[in-house]
């Protein structure tokens, strides 16, 4: 069976990347009956923060990455990875290195100077244990120092390295903390991985790692290492770019099921397919389609594709994310009444819209205060001659039959006695309805609102 996993390190907001990698492997996961997994990498105690972890948790709720069992705390877990280290102390795959951090710059220096690499290399290593010093030593692995590493990875392909490039990492410290290195490769195999999917930053690290899995004798897991994301400008993702962070997403008003598709799009594609369900992506989802260089952040294509998702979005599930919505902003939450009106207008609302911020927009005319205090532009869509024609309208409007075509025949009788195009009429409806010149069509308006509070308006309109 399938495992996946994100393992996100807690040190500051949540990138836009980390989400991405962890769709891919959500993706990955769900289409294969698998699991996906979250590790909260928090063994570097200095820079990880609950505040950062809080954070990640969050983002991974908005966008509906649902992960199976807890969350793991890598931190927890440090007593397992000293056991491992130990392990391979005792197989002879790893050694105790007493060197300072003087001897090694030393070594350093000496070797620059003779032209040599500068790779540290260990006195240490076949040293025997009588002469060993009464003195703080770090674990380190004894990795090959001849021939070759080849990682085969799923995106990037055959990868190899000269071992001669790969020095003896460390994997436990002299204060007895594990190392990133050491702490991955235990949890990922404890964990059950079976693919690791992660930012092509990692590469040269599972050459490294799988050093650790060699000298334990574990199963390598399937590597993809995803190439980054690049701003629109092609150049790596900065703040410069806009957003880098997931919250930033939601607070401009994303659909979390619009972000998802356009996520998954980045970097991965199948075939000419912009638009898909998560049901589709989930089982189209493949290393193969995954793309060897950068993607560009798009937000054209992002507000296309969440506007696609808009308007086949369920209203119930939208009015709740809405809701969610206001409250990741900040706003005022609606009020009862206010979101009965939103529900049921919300078939019209969500035509078109990008983000939230253009649902609320076009819901001006149930949010508004009343009376309608007409924006400028709208205004001067109230002259008198218009004015009179509401005059005229809002008597008949008393005893319409209060549903669409009705009133569509009634609005273009009126139209069609001044002689005026039932679209030039709209112009001040529109105005006495919403006080805008940008609104839902005013047969939704007016059918939304009911035929009093109609009337109401249309009679303050005209004056
Ligand atoms: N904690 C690492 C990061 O945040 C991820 C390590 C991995 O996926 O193996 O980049």
């Amino acid at each position: 069976p399938v495992v996946t996993r994100i393992a996100p390190s807690p040190t500051g907001y949540m990138h836009i990347g980390t989400a991405r990698t962890a769709l891919f492997n959500w993706l990955y996961a769900r289409g294969r009956g698998g699991k996906f997994l979250m590790r909260i990498e928090d063994t570097d105690r200095a820079r990880s923060t609950p505040e950062a972890t809080e954070a990640i948790l969050r983002g991974m709720a908005w966008l509906g990455l649902d992960f199976d069992g807890e969350a793991v705390s890598q931190f927890a877990r440090v007593d397992r990875h000293r056991e491992v280290a130990l392990e391979m102390l005792a197989k002879g795959a790893a050694y105790k290195c007493f060197s300072t951090q003087e001897e090694i710059a030393e070594f350093r220096e000496k070797a620059r100077a003779e032209k040599r690499s500068t790779l540290f290399q260990s006195p240490w290593r076949d040293a025997d244990e009588a002469s060993h010093p009464d003195a703080p030593y770090v674990i380190r692995l004894k990795a090959p120092r001849e021939g070759v590493t080849t990682i085969h990875d799923e995106v990037q392909g055959d990868v190899t390295w000269q071992n001669s490039e790969l020095d003896d990492m460390i994997c436990l410290r002299s204060d007895g903390t594990p190392t990133y290195m050491l702490a991955v490769v235990v949890d990922d195999y404890d964990m059950g991985v079976t693919h690791v999917i992660r930012g092509d930053d990692h590469l040269a690290n599972a050459a490294r790692q799988s050093h650790i899995y060699h000298a334990m004798g574990w199963p390598l897991p399937a590597y993809a290492h995803i190439p980054l994301i690049h701003g629109p400008d092609g150049k790596k993702l900065s703040k410069r770019h806009g957003a880098t962070g997931v919250e930033e997403y939601q607070q401009m008003g994303y659909l979390a099921a619009g972000m998802r598709n356009y996520l998954a799009r980045l970097g991965w594609s199948h075939g000419d397919d912009e638009f898909f369900t998560d049901e589709q992506a989930m089982e189209w989802f493949d290393t193969d389609g995954i793309g060897k260089s950068p993607s560009r952040l798009d937000f054209k294509k992002l507000d296309k594709i969440c506007s696609q998702h808009f308007a086949v979005a369920d209203d119930a599930a939208l009015l709740q994310e809405l809701t969610d919505y206001l409250a990741a902003t900040g706003a005022e939450p609606l009020t009862s009444e206010q979101n009965d009106a939103i529900f049921s207008a919300m078939y019209c609302l969500k035509e078109r819209a990008k983000k939230f911020g253009d649902i609320l927009d076009k819901a001006h005319f149930i949010l508004a205060d009343t009376p309608i205090q007409p924006d400028e532009k709208a205004a001067k869509n109230l002259d008198d001659v218009s004015r009179g024609i509401l005059n005229e309208l809002t008597p008949q409007l008393q005893n319409a039959s209060w549903e669409r075509e009705a009133l569509e025949a009634l609005v273009a009788q009126v139209a069609e006695a001044h002689d005026t195009k039932l679209g030039k009429l709209a112009a001040p409806l529109r105005a006495a309805l919403a006080g805008r010149t940008a609104t839902p069509s005013v047969f939704d308006m007016m059918l939304i609102l009911g035929r009093d509070e109609t009337i109401a308006r249309l009679k303050v309109a005209a004056g």
